[in-house]
């Protein structure tokens, strides 16, 4: 392989630019050879959003040339540079016809003007009034994920991955790649961008983690450890940060890079992307409220109605009722723009009419073994279709804006076989199914299926929202499937998806490596291609990006090559479980692994910067957590071979000094800040947390007394 190989893609076209004549019209100048050619301008009175995309942008800008840019507002610009780049809303923008607040939120212009560059999105000016109903979600606030006037920084995101080539491949300034250059030219450019998501969050970051790092949107405070965190302090200070600062640091870094991702939970009125929830009409428990008096409008199961142990939020309606859908429009809906009907998982209605809506039903054969239990009852996709349509139809006579909402998982899972039509309006949350028993490898037929499934509410009309499962498979394990997970992201791209949200752990960075990278950068731009990102992540190796693939590679192709869920016969290898882990990964598989990893820290070596053999190195720590992890399984008691839960084995000593000197490994590496990104600590102990019964026991370090 010619040693240049490893060189980013992006580098052809930066030549390329260079090769036109620094003096030429429509371009703009940062650096040239080493030397400083612009100065970047913001508003005499910028928003928190620009002053923050300003510190964002000259960061990189300085990581890659060496070369640190001034920065001056627009009343008081130096003369003696020959490129100007304007961040954020300036008057300058504005003259030149770039108004920020005919952007929408998100969105941003980047244009060329003579030898000016101009970055701008819609922000909230420090003295405008904004208000929110929700005013800790800090909306001004650029670290925020409710932060939604950030169009601004957007653009710098945009400007530093196009032309920069930077990538971000996990949090921390290890996992920021910066190709040194020597020039960074713009060429003449004139557009305006808007996320194709309205809706991006790959969860794994949320108030729990939140509490328990002690940063939120930036600012440190107290860490919480027990209450609604679950993860006593013992745990917290064993297995996730054994020092605020550690959790702070942590914390920070992670709020950096999902802003750098463009992460966001948009907060705005009317909102873009409406959520579900279980709940209908605004009523959670339907049975406590209506159930005495219209048992009727609840489903019917094996000859009952109504209570049939799942009360509260999953209550089951009989929703070919007439009276009941009457009575959500016209009584219990409060006529806003948002219409939730949350229900439909579960054990839905039996009543001969529910039947006779369900419609044709799909062949059982062809329904992969995995999920045909949830169809021997019936199918209930067809019936739901009509139930949402029906609603809708009757609420939208009293509001023209209403977006009605409902879950597309389950028992609705699959997509009518009729062609029903739906409107744009109706949102499906489409579940992808096996959150518990995790979802890759998946078998080509039940890839298909899942496919079909999505293909066929797309084909209705209605809006789709991605909200997979899967992610909770993640655990320490190099458990990783980028090309099928990553190409279902993009057909549902393709075919109506508006929003994604998944409920996941976070990554362990240091072995998930490409999977995590691509799902980051498809959650802002889901056209990527896949092979084009696994090159970008392997590019941040420098020399060993080829031996970086091959290592990725057999890690993917040893996931792909086991048993498909349904095929493993007890609990113990499905994946959610940690146990599942421990013996899905045996010490044996890493062997190979570790061999090429090696010969990626020589070809690292070669270059005289160190970052690519630090990356390399990273990964070998990746490996390292993932084996010291799993270790500790192996010196738990079950009750038995199909047991998920582990016990500290109390009663043999000999074992419990076992498990524990396991214990203090894993902990010793875990509180080494040089391992700080390796995993995410805070979910690898919620799951440790739960399946380890006993778990404060092990963190005694001698032997019992
Ligand atoms: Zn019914």
């Amino acid at each position: 392989m010619n040693d240049n190989n490893w060189m980013p893609r992006f580098t052809g076209c930066l030549i390329a630019v260079f090769c036109i004549a620094e003096t030429a019209f429509g371009q703009a100048t940062l650096v040239s050879g080493g030397e400083v050619r612009a100065v970047v301008v913001t508003a005499a009175k910028p928003s928190q959003v620009a002053v923050y995309a300003v510190e964002e942008f000259v960061r990189h800008v300085e990581k890659a040339t060496g070369q640190r840019l001034p920065v001056a507002i627009e009343t008081d610009v130096p003369k003696a540079f020959a490129s100007r780049i304007f961040v954020g809303a300036t008057q300058a923008a504005r003259q030149h016809g770039i108004d920020p607040n005919r952007l929408d939120i998100e969105e941003f212009t980047l244009r060329t003007i003579g030898k000016d560059f101009y970055i701008v999105g819609k922000e909230l000016h420090p003295d405008q009034k904004f208000s929110t109903s929700r005013p800790h979600g800090e909306p001004r606030n650029p670290l925020s994920s409710e932060c939604v006037h950030s169009g601004t920084l957007f653009g710098v995101y945009d400007v530093l991955e196009r032309y920069l080539g930077v990538h971000w491949l996990w949090p921390g300034d290890l996992g920021t790649y910066v190709p040194r250059i020597a020039s960074i030219t713009i060429p003449k450019t004139d557009e305006t961008i808007k996320p194709r998501l309205l809706y991006r969050d790959l969860g794994g970051w949320d108030l729990r983690h939140i509490h328990l790092a002690g940063v939120m949107y930036g600012k440190t405070r107290k860490p919480i450890s027990g209450g609604f965190t679950r993860i006593p302090l013992a745990t917290r200070r064993n297995l996730i940060f054994p020092t605020e600062e550690a959790g702070h640091a942590y914390g920070k870094a992670m709020e950096v890079f999902l802003r750098r991702h463009r992460r966001a939970t948009p907060i705005e009125k009317p909102m873009r992307v409406p959520r579900n929830a279980h709940q209908v009409a605004g009523i959670a428990d339907w049975w406590a409220a209506h159930g005495a008096e219209h048992p009727e409008w609840f489903a019917l199961v094996n000859g009952k109605r109504g209570d049939v142990g799942r009360t509260g939020a999953y209550t089951n309606l009989c929703v070919s009722n007439d009276e009941l859908r009457d009575f959500i429009v016209n009584e219990a809906w409060d006529g806003g723009d948002l219409l939730v009907l949350g229900d439909g998982d579960g054990h839905n209605c039996e009543c001969a009419k529910c039947m006779a809506w369900d419609g044709p039903q799909p062949k059982l054969s062809d329904v992969p073994k995995m999920v045909r239990e949830k169809y021997k009852r019936h199918a209930n996709g067809e019936r739901y279709a009509r139930y949402w349509n029906d609603v809708f139809q009757k609420a939208v006579k009293k509001n023209p804006k209403v977006r009605v909402t409902g879950y597309v998982y389950g028992p609705t899972l699959p997509a009518p076989i009729t062609d029903i039509k739906l409107d744009k309006n109706i949102f499906g949350e489409f579940v992808i199914y096996g959150g518990w028993d995790g979802w890759f490898p998946m078998s080509r037929e039940e890839e298909q299926w899942t496919r079909e499934q999505w293909l066929g509410w797309s084909k209705t009309g209605m809006s789709l929202f991605f909200r997979p499962n899967y992610l909770l498979g993640l655990y320490v394990t190099p458990n990783i499937s980028v090309r099928q997970t990553g190409e279902f992201f993009k057909l549902a791209h393709k075919n109506g998806m508006v929003g994604a949200s998944f409920e996941a752990y976070s990554f362990s960075w240091a072995v998930h490596g490409p999977m995590a990278y691509m799902h980051h950068r498809l959650l802002w731009n889901p056209e990527l291609e896949i092979n084009d990102l696994r090159q970008e992540y392997f590019s941040a190796f420098g020399p060993a990006a080829s031996q970086i693939e091959e290592y990725f590679d057999y890690w993917e192709k040893y996931a792909s090559t086991r048993p498909a869920i349904s095929e493993v016969s007890s609990a113990l290898e499905k994946l959610r479980r940690p146990r599942g882990h421990a013996l899905a990964f045996p010490p044996r598989v890493y062997r190979p692994a570790q061999a090429i990893l090696e010969k990626a820290l020589q070809a690292a070596r070669q270059d005289p910067l160190p970052e690519f053999a630090q990356r390399v190195k990273f990964l070998q720590a990746g490996l390292q957590h993932a084996l010291l992890t799993t270790h500790v399984y192996e010196f738990l008691d079950y009750d038995g071979p199909e047991a998920e839960l582990g016990t500290a084995p109390l009663n043999d000593l000999a074992k419990l000094t076992q498990a524990r000197d396991a214990m203090q490994e894993l902990i010793k590496f875990r509180h080494d800040p040089l391992n700080r990104f390796v995993s995410s600590y805070i979910d690898n102990a919620i799951v440790e947390q739960y399946f380890i019964r006993n778990i404060e026991a092990l963190f005694k370090k001698d032997s019992p007394d």
